[in-house]
């Protein structure tokens, strides 16, 4: 204890110089009439008095600021527990996750709301790694490596970062989140990272939305034309880059003009969305499908050569004529008619095999319709018995 140290030292000090103050007083006196004179009885009477009174009056000093500091201690403490408490109530309050981690990679603290969207209970994950936790995979099944989590990277470097994340549940499940990962300090020395996060959950799914309100037709699910033209013109671009085939199928229903005025418009949709149907039916997940406008649709096949695009457009023909959409009790007959285009390394736009493609549909559809068309080479072929016109002779016509 300091204090003690202070009164040993005080005292050791004050009985040297009232022995230093007696002594000389006495000195100055006769060195034989020193223990029988009055006057040197009174000198030590005097110097111990005079120490006596003096070590009182430091003891008053040091018990009164021996209490101060105390006081001030108790005050000090109470002060810290209290904002303890306030940093304690403001994190349970948080309706952002927060967790601490030590440079050990160690959960060190971690407040409700993480909990709740974690799943777990406090003492399942304090002292845990929170990469292997909430972390060690990504929602496709990928491994998520420790070098490349934030986590593990802030508490390597020492720097702050900003990220979407997807973090684990308790019950394997997975929900996306911003995150902040910011280094702690201490005395200037770095002792782990704070992790804030949040879920984006909601966000997530209204930018879904809007993106799927900006890209689809909201009739039929298929992308709308703008879209479409994008792919298409994407997927131009990376066969120019890497070469390989693309072909593209554009289609129209046959005298569909005619189911409206025959069942009404609401038909007419119905006929629409069943054929959708089966497109999506017939061609792969990798296919994109666009509805160009109306009733026509077009299918970009990556990866198909003409030879592929034919088979599954007379697939499709064929489902489609065996398909046909039921209203009640009403059943519409409806057929398409197909044009067909390979994708070429030259064709700089969309524009292009669309223009391809459109010229062989307007021959399917000068054919007799409910078939099949390709453009290929700069004639037309047609994959139906009812296609009549010579290659050499075709002119597109107005339908
Ligand atoms: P063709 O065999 O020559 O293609 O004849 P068609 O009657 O199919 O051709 P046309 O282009 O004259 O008719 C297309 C019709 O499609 C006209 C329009 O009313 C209808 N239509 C366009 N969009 C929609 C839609 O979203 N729903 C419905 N029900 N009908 C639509
Ligand atoms: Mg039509
Ligand atoms: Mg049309």
């Amino acid at each position: 204890m300091p204090y003690r140290l202070v009164i040993l030292l005080t005292s050791t000090t004050l009985a040297v110089i009232f022995a230093a103050v007696g002594l000389y007083a006495c000195w100055q006196i006769d060195a034989r009439t020193i223990i029988k004179s009055a006057e040197s009885m009174a000198i030590l009477r005097g110097t111990l008095t005079g120490y006596v009174i003096a070590q009182l009056c430091i003891f008053f000093v040091i018990s009164l600021s021996r209490r101060q500091w105390e006081r001030r201690l108790r005050e000090n403490t109470e002060t810290i527990e209290k904002l303890s408490r306030h940093n304690t109530l403001l994190l349970e309050a948080a309706g952002d996750g927060i967790c601490g981690v030590d440079n050990e990679g160690r959960i060190t603290f971690i407040n409700r709301a993480a909990l709740e969207m974690h799943g777990y209970h406090r003492d399942e994950v304090m002292g845990k790694n929170p990469h292997h936790l909430f972390h060690h995979h990504r929602p496709d099944g990928r491994p998520y490596s420790t070098e490349t989590c934030p986590f593990m990277q802030t508490l390597a470097d020492g720097e702050a970062r900003t990220c979407e994340e997807s973090l684990l549940r308790r019950d394997g499940s997975f929900f996306p989140v911003k995150m902040t990962v910011t280094p702690i300090f201490e005395q200037g020395r770095r002792t782990g990272v704070v992790v804030v996060f949040h879920d984006i959950t909601e966000q997530r799914n209204r930018q879904e939305a809007l993106l799927r309100l900006a890209t689809t037709d909201s009739l039929t699910g298929v992308s709308n034309r703008r879209h479409f033209l994008e792919r298409l013109d994407a997927e131009l671009a990376r066969q120019r880059r890497h070469g390989g085939l693309a072909s593209l199928l554009m289609t129209d229903l046959d005298f569909f003009k005619h189911v409206n005025d025959t069942h009404g418009h609401a038909a007419g949709d119905a006929v629409l969305s069943n054929f959708v149907r089966v497109v999506r039916q017939s061609v792969r997940r990798s296919d994109i499908i666009g509805r160009l406008g109306g009733e026509e649709f077009a299918v970009l096949l990556p990866g198909d050569g003409i030879h592929g695009a034919r088979e599954l457009a007379e697939r499709l023909r064929r489902a489609f004529e065996c398909n046909p959409a039921h209203i009640g009790n009403v059943i519409i007959p409806v057929t398409v008619s197909i044009g067909i285009s390979g994708l070429r390394t030259d064709d700089m736009t969309a524009d292009a095999p669309l223009r391809r493609a459109d010229e062989a549909l307007y021959a399917a559809k000068d054919a007799g319709r409910n078939c099949t068309v390709v453009y290929d080479a700069g004639s037309l072929k047609a994959d139906s018995p009812s296609f009549l016109r010579k290659p050499e002779s075709s002119t597109a016509t107005q339908r």
